[in-house]
């Protein structure tokens, strides 16, 4: 870690003298750790996803909603034995995976408390939720642990990135990510009783005015193979947003989340999740607090 290019802003700074431009140095962060039963259906088995939000984020979002620890950078710092100990209350409590929440710019230690859990007994599914601002370098130190890859693909292009995320070269990044995921993993499998067991389901948030250019995200998606479910996301909260674009302000339409989902439908992917239009009031966290998501259960 003395040289960091860990994601495709290769800042190259040594983490254990500084903060990257992802707020985080060589301690592993927490923000929360929380039962969380708001995934998609196949991730939401028995007790949940058991997901754990870690403190600071290559991304700058301008309309994060977990700002308080993406770029606020708060939480706990915990070593790998502590998370590897998360990871088997979550099995013990039942649920169906663990769900690493930006867990990009912390692989190394993630994967090492991975192989402690592993060692310990830990069976179920592990999720890398990610942003999809990825290298391809740091996705190959997760091959052979047989993830669930849920990716949010936010933009349908560069300036986009630029503009809502502070961050050069997003769709270039993402979809380099993405195609290799497809090719290494596959699509997302399921068990006989539906729960995902590994391979890739990619998520898209509908922005208002279709600032995210979700055409473009469907599009590029379904050259690479309809066999990737898509969910396509109405939750965008513009009590979140800190820019200064007025459209911004706004949630998103029914006429525009119609259109995006039509749009995935006649392009023939075999799974389209759609959320309902009020879903924005839904998933609003405070991480202040100790129940982050109102009815789910913190574990950290
Ligand atoms: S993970 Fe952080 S420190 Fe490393 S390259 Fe990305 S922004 Fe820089």
């Amino acid at each position: 870690m003395n040289v960091c290019n860990l994601c495709p802003r290769r800042c190259g700074v040594d983490r254990s003298r500084a903060r990257g431009a992802c707020r985080s140095d060589d301690r592993m962060k927490i923000g929360a750790a929380v039962i969380h039963r708001g995934e998609e259906p196949p991730l939401v088995h028995g007790a949940g996803s058991g997901a754990v939000f870690f403190a600071g984020c290559p991304m700058r979002c301008s309309y994060c909603q977990n700002r308080q620890i993406s770029q606020l950078c708060r939480g706990r710092t915990v070593h790998p034995p502590e998370l590897a100990a998360i990871m088997l209350d979550f099995q013990e409590a039942g649920c169906s995976n663990v769900n690493l929440v930006s867990p990009t710019h912390y692989s190394p230690w993630v994967l090492e408390s991975l192989g402690i859990a592993r060692d310990r007994g830990l069976k179920i599914p592990v999720v890398v939720n990610s942003g999809g601002y990825e290298s391809v370098e740091c996705l190959d130190m997760w091959a052979g642990q047989d993830c669930i890859y849920l990716v949010d693909l936010k933009y349908g292009d560069n300036d986009t990135g630029v503009r809502l995320s502070g961050v050069e070269g997003y769709w270039d990044a993402a979809r380099k990510a993405v195609r290799h995921l497809y090719e290494t993993s596959g699509p997302l499998v399921l068990d006989g009783e539906g729960s995902a067991v590994r391979g890739l389901l990619v998520r898209h948030l509908v922005l208002p005015g279709m600032r995210s250019n979700p055409f473009a995200v469907l599009e590029f998606l379904a050259d690479l193979s309809r066999e990737i479910p898509v969910s396509v996301m109405s939750q965008y909260n513009p009590a979140f947003y800190t820019g200064d674009l007025d459209d911004m302000r706004r949630t998103v339409t029914p006429g525009e989340y119609r259109v995006v989902v039509e749009r995935a439908l006649e392009l023939g992917f075999e799974t389209v999740f759609t959320q309902s239009l009020d879903a924005f009031d839904t998933y609003n966290p405070d991480f202040a607090s100790c129940k982050p998501f109102d009815d789910l259960e913190r574990v950290l």
